[in-house]
């Protein structure tokens, strides 16, 4: 609580500070700290009435009302100051509870309470951290050795973690500094679409961040921050690749083969192994018949050749994903002509924050007011996260199957139609183009960058003919040929090979390329898998999140779960664990089952969560609160000790 008693000293002694932070700040956050430092209820049933949604755009709160709002909680801000009086504890149960429904404009339901306070870490404790028990000796932790392999943000927090705990790790990096996917993705316009103050650790939260949605800069800053802060680099071994890891099952040890940037092989001991490859890090290059031979420069989107000059240029783009609706606008204005090939459309929407600078004084109010960012970022957890779920469910007596799913999901359509109409004009041929036939969700929801906008730009053709070849100076499609000077390769990544290159063999010489196939991966909670002891998996088959929330929340559950897996092995002595056929194989029929009911498994569609057979592979089905709930606790039983 130190750092918030000092930071509010300083706020209530700078008067003009404190009205730029109070009229920066957005109103409903503001509200709940009032309710959260005097108690005074009712406040909520003045202001709440007129908060209808929890994004900030959604509050129609009068500005007389506003205007109150503020000087009331600069008296009491200035008063606590004055007094020196301490920051109260979380509200009580009642209050907490009225609290969160009105701050969001709808009833927030009870089980989401605990996940809530995990998040806004209201005293600053880290709920999620795993403690010991009974902690084992130095000599015991010394002796045991966790491989992390990645440093992008999972591999980070879980280092972060091991750190807390006494454990010893090595991470293995691939590349020449940590950051994982921000590091390798730095197209232009690259950045995130879920709102960053929600997108960053729970317990490390970024109160700098320029935008509401900051770019790949921003977030590889903050990777690289995390490694300094926690002086994590000590751990890493830069531009080292782990190319195997097979488990030695009488010593019950991962041996684990890297090799450096000049070739060099080692081939070392891991008690423990930890993958933290994410899911997109391979891109995937389509064999386009002539692709070689094309002359000029091309480049796929997660390797963007920097030294290339578009200026002026020819410039032919296939694929219309988030890679590539961030792509376009952002090299549309510069280049020559811009080409861009779209084999299938996808839906994206609006959302008025996406190009919104944060501002001096929200950046303020999220240093300063106290409890401010916490409750900002319950806002945009519950802004950005289940809200949509129930309505990506199948209706199976839904009169238009092909289209959308069911009554919500059909309006949703509409109004993002409407929408899309409004960008481009009414123009009929690019509406033709551009409105997907599936229902909306079927493939990732992307936010719309200006890329309807875009399409209306006389130096930019939206191509849907098939693409037949590449050629030395172009592209040939069914309808004709479109020369091109630079071809841009926006074409995703080989997401459902995971683990991929890596040879990972486990007990009795299985390997998981064996069991999964090319494209068919399995893990009990996206974590274990049968008759691989003591490997654990960040970001792994069945946790990619697809209607809502962040990456990053999935992977501190993970981390939670692996560090319970860790204080197991450790505190009892046991070499190894595995988990049994039982539970994997019971979760995965669940998991199947119930994505069979969501939106991203229709049969209109197709996405890279799916594999050849149509399964869905790299998805999580679940609401964010039920991979909590699932994640939260270790069952012993569901695994076989060794
Ligand atoms: P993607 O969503 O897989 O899109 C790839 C695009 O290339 C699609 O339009 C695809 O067409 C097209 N394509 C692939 N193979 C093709 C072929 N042989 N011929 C013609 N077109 C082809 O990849 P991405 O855009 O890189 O995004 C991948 C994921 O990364 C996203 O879903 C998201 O999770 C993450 N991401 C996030 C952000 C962000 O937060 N802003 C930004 C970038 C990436 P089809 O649609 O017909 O398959």
């Amino acid at each position: 609580m130190n750092h918030i008693t000092r930071d509010f000293h300083a706020l209530a002694a700078d008067d003009a500070l404190l009205d730029l932070a109070l009229e920066g700040a957005d109103i409903a956050p503001l509200l709940m700290v009032l309710v959260h430092l005097t108690g005074e209820e009712y406040w909520l049933d003045e202001v709440a009435p007129h908060i209808n949604g929890p994004w900030n755009f959604q509050e129609t709160v009068p500005e007389a009302l506003k205007q109150r709002l503020r000087a009331r909680l600069k008296e009491v801000l200035l008063d606590f100051a004055a007094r020196g009086t301490p920051l109260p504890p979380e509200p009580p149960s009642g209050l907490l509870r009225k609290m969160l429904s009105s701050g969001v404009g709808g009833p927030v339901p009870e089980e989401y309470i605990p996940m809530i306070l995990e998040e806004m870490m209201l005293d600053d404790n880290d709920p999620k951290t795993v403690h010991w028990r009974t902690r084992p000796s130095d000599e015991a932790l010394a002796a045991f050795r966790v491989t992390i392999i990645g440093a992008g943000v999972s591999g980070l927090g879980m280092a972060i973690k091991l750190q807390e705990a006494g454990i010893p790790f090595v991470i293995y990096e691939k590349n020449k500094t940590v950051g994982g996917t921000w590091l390798e993705n730095s197209y232009p316009g690259c950045g995130v679409d879920t709102p960053n103050h929600f997108y960053s650790l729970s317990f490390e939260p970024n109160h700098d961040w320029p935008d509401h949605f900051s770019k790949r800069d921003e977030l590889w800053k903050y990777m690289e921050r995390l490694a300094d802060q926690y002086d994590l680099r000590r751990h890493v071994r830069f531009e080292t690749e782990v190319t195997a890891a097979s488990y030695d099952e009488a010593r019950a040890v991962w041996r684990v083969t890297t090799r450096d940037a000049s070739g060099v092989a080692e081939t070392v001991d891991a008690n423990a192994v930890i993958t933290a490859v994410g899911q997109l890090n391979r891109p995937s290059i389509p064999a386009f018949p002539g692709l070689e031979e094309f002359n000029g420069a091309k480049f796929h989107t997660a390797r963007w050749d920097h030294s290339v000059d578009l200026t002026g240029k020819n410039v032919a783009m296939i694929g219309t994903g988030a890679s590539g609706m961030q792509v376009g606008p952002s090299i549309a204005p510069s280049v020559g002509h811009l080409t861009i090939f779209q084999r299938s459309a996808h839906w994206a929407v609006y959302n008025a924050n996406y190009h919104k600078s944060v501002g001096e004084g929200k950046t303020a109010a999220l240093k300063l007011i106290p409890f401010y960012a916490k409750w900002y970022r319950f806002q945009l957890l519950w802004a950005s996260s289940d809200g949509l779920h129930a309505s990506l469910h199948v209706d199976p007596d839904w009169s238009t199957p092909d289209q959308s799913l069911n009554e919500t999901n059909q309006q949703f359509r509409e109004t993002v139609i409407e929408y899309i109409r409004g960008e481009v004009n009414g123009d009929p041929e690019l509406m033709r183009k551009v409105v997907p036939p599936y229902p909306p969700y079927g493939k990732r929801m992307l936010r719309d960058n200006h890329w309807y906008k875009m399409l209306t730009r006389d130096n930019v053709d939206l191509v849907t003919d098939p693409i037949e070849r590449i050629t030395a100076d172009g592209v040939v499609t069914t309808a004709g040929f479109v020369p091109a000077d630079v071809l841009v390769l926006a074409t995703g990544f080989d997401a459902r090979r995971m683990l991929a290159p890596m040879h990972i063999e486990g007990r009795g010489g299985q390997t998981i390329r064996a069991l999964w196939g090319d494209d068919n991966p399995r893990a009990y909670l996206g974590i274990t898998v049968p008759a691989f002891p003591n490997l654990f998996m960040l970001y792994g088959p069945g946790t990619n999140l697809a209607h809502g929330g962040s990456a990053i929340y999935h992977s501190e559950c993970q981390v939670r779960y692996i560090m319970q897996c860790l204080r197991e092995l450790l505190e009892t002595g046991a070499r190894a664990m595995e988990v049994k056929p039982d539970p994997h194989d019971r979760f995965n029929e669940y998991l199947d089952a119930t994505h069979a009911k969501m939106v991203w498994a229709h049969r209109g569609v197709g996405n890279w969560y799916k594999n050849k057979q149509g399964r869905v592979v790299t998805n999580s089905p679940f609401r964010l609160v039920d991979y909590r709930a699932m994640t939260e606790k270790l069952d012993r039983n569901d695994y076989v000790m060794v």
